[in-house]
């Protein structure tokens, strides 16, 4: 029996377990629904969303790939240790935490309040350290795994008008460098994504001229669709990257050169 479970294991590719936070709507859903369809099994964390999860998590289980959604607010420590509890107990112990979960602001500086500022780094930036922190425990005692965390170009470049975006955004390429550090000798990798522009609901109030602007100043003369950017979340997921820990890697069109 021993010997046919090695044989076994050496054909068929072993299943992943893949926690996607906000990973119901926007580059969260296109990334759960391609994990899934790479093999993973996927926690669909939403936190407001219900609807679109139970939606992509049906899409998902339609096609025959596995799925489960869980609700949690990223910034609240105590749901996101009881959401890798449920990873856990549903799927085993994490291989991926992809950190997509993120709200953005638009005010002038002086405009923003001390509850705006608040909020925004406890989603956008401790929302990240929440999850890295309790899904790394995991990971440390299976000597692997990966972490991606979803930035933004502002956080390379800061924008006007979105300082407390573009701090925690900083924050979180700032996050990623250390921990990919520290977590290295365990086997674990992290890795941070920039996008652009990209097609969401995010950017829903942009008028058209706005966004026409934005493709403008974007060298690829459009802006971009969320599969492009979870198609970089699989790779740097995967053994193609396997030796690629503590970048951030730009999916932005070329607006940020
Ligand atoms: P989106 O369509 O607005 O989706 C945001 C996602 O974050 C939703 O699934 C939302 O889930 C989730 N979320 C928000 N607050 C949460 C919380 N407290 N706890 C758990 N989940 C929460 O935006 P998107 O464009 O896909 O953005 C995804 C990530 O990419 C964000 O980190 C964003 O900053 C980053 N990004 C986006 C762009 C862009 O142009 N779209 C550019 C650069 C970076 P619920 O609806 O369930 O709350």
């Amino acid at each position: 029996m021993k010997y046919v479970i090695i044989i076994l294991q050496g054909v068929i590719p072993m299943t992943k377990t893949a926690i996607v936070t906000g990973g119901s709507r926007g580059i969260g859903a296109a990334t759960s629904s391609l994990l899934a369809a790479n093999g993973y099994n996927v926690i669909i964390n939403y936190n407001a969303s219900a609807d679109a999860a139970i939606a992509l998590k049906a899409d998902i289980v339609s096609k025959g790939f596995n799925a489960e959604v869980y609700k949690c607010d990223v910034s609240d420590s105590d749901e996101v240790n009881s959401m890798l509890e449920f990873c856990v107990s549903t799927f085993g112990l994490p291989d991926l935490l992809v950190n997509n979960a993120g709200i953005a602001g638009q005010k002038l500086f002086t405009d923003i309040t001390d509850s705006d500022w608040s909020r925004m780094l406890s989603v956008d930036l401790t929302g990240v350290f929440n999850c890295c922190r309790a899904a790394s425990k995991y990971m440390i005692k299976k000597h692997t795994g990966s972490i991606i965390n979803i930035s933004s170009m502002w956080g390379v470049g800061g924008a006007s008008c979105e300082v407390h975006y573009s701090a925690a955004k900083a924050g979180v390429i700032g996050l990623t460098k250390a921990l990919a550090k520290e977590l290295g000798p365990s086997g674990i990798r992290v890795n941070c994504i920039a996008p652009g522009v990209i097609d969401t609901d995010m950017n829903s109030k942009l008028s058209e001229a706005d966004i026409a602007g934005l493709a403008d100043a974007t060298p690829l003369c459009r802006i971009g669709k969320p599969s492009e950017v979870a198609a970089v979340v699989e790779f740097l997921a995967s053994d193609k990257a396997s030796f690629i820990t503590g970048q951030t890697i730009s999916v932005d069109g070329g607006f940020i050169i």
